[in-house]
């Protein structure tokens, strides 16, 4: 009986000491808070294809961050022998993705990692998201890949003085039937005029080979204030030569040139060479931009 008892009272004290557990957790103990945060720092990382080359090759944007500042990068402008251009955007989404927070809360980026797809399966074995191990023939520079499927040179088919024949190191280029003939020209206008929300475009950069330059953009009213201050924050970053008006021979319809005409300030970067990707150089460059452009940093 005696046993029996002691029992029963070391069952309720084990109750009782589950009790006042629970009662601590519950009643005592502070509740964990719960952060909400606000919407503005919501980081937001998508995909979205803006168009389709001559070939049916789908050209995509990726996005990061919900800023109303919005900077948009370009490789594969002349596709194929600048496939360097390419995976230096590749690396940049990957650098973005693996952390999205690299972006300031007031900004979004935009990347147009391969503006010309069809221009650059001439050089590389695979679609898509291509690494330097991906390209067949690294080093050209005869511009294999240059064109698109049209034989058009996307960089002249754009509306700033826009001619049927323009020129490229002097020698005759087609650059289409008209303004933005060229899908992959019409991709990059969707990109461009049709921002999401109250997001702003201030600035677009194009990545391109090989001069080791970072060139200011202009149609017939000069360069922005804007693109010479861009231009000497993303040259002096990166340590490519500023060069605020390019007159090695007459360009018309290219892409800066349009959106300079625009009131959209535009920079040229072009790599040291054409088979060198200088990741820090660049990544330097946007740091520099988004250090200009966001009031965060
Ligand atoms: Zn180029």
């Amino acid at each position: 009986m005696q046993f029996l008892l002691a029992h029963k009272k070391i069952v309720l004290g084990a109750l009782l000491a589950v009790c006042a557990v629970v009662v601590l957790i519950v009643v005592v103990l502070p509740k964990p808070k719960v952060v909400e945060q606000p919407a503005s720092e919501v980081v937001s990382v998508s995909t979205k294809v803006i168009g389709t080359s001559v070939e049916g090759r789908s050209i995509e944007e990726y996005s990061f961050g919900t800023g109303t500042s919005t900077i948009i990068l370009v490789g594969g402008m002349h596709g194929g022998y600048e496939w360097n251009s390419v995976v230096l955007a590749y690396k940049m989404i990957d650098y973005l993705t693996e952390d999205p927070l690299r972006v300031p809360g007031d900004m979004t980026i935009k990347i147009i990692p391969n503006l010309n797809p069809d221009g650059v399966t001439k050089v590389a074995n695979k679609e898509g998201k291509i690494t330097e191990t991906d390209v067949l023939i690294k080093s050209d520079t005869t511009g294999i890949g240059r064109f698109n499927a049209n034989g058009v040179d996307l960089n002249r088919n754009f509306n700033c003085k826009w001619q049927a024949t323009s020129t490229w190191k002097g020698a005759p280029v087609k650059a289409g039937t008209q303004p933005f003939s060229e899908p992959e020209a019409t991709a990059l206008w969707d990109s461009v005029q049709g921002l999401e929300g109250a997001r702003e475009l201030r600035a677009v950069v194009f990545w391109h080979s090989q001069a080791n330059a970072v060139y200011a953009s202009e149609c017939e009213n000069g360069v922005l204030p804007i693109t010479t201050d861009i231009m000497n924050a993303y040259a002096g970053a990166s340590g490519y030569t500023p060069v605020s008006s390019f007159d090695a021979y007459p360009v018309t319809g290219d892409a800066e040139g349009w959106l300079a005409s625009i009131g959209i300030p535009a920079i040229t970067v072009e790599l040291k060479t054409h088979t060198s990707v200088e990741w820090e150089e660049n990544r330097k460059g946007v740091e520099a931009l988004l250090n200009y452009f966001s009031v965060m940093r």
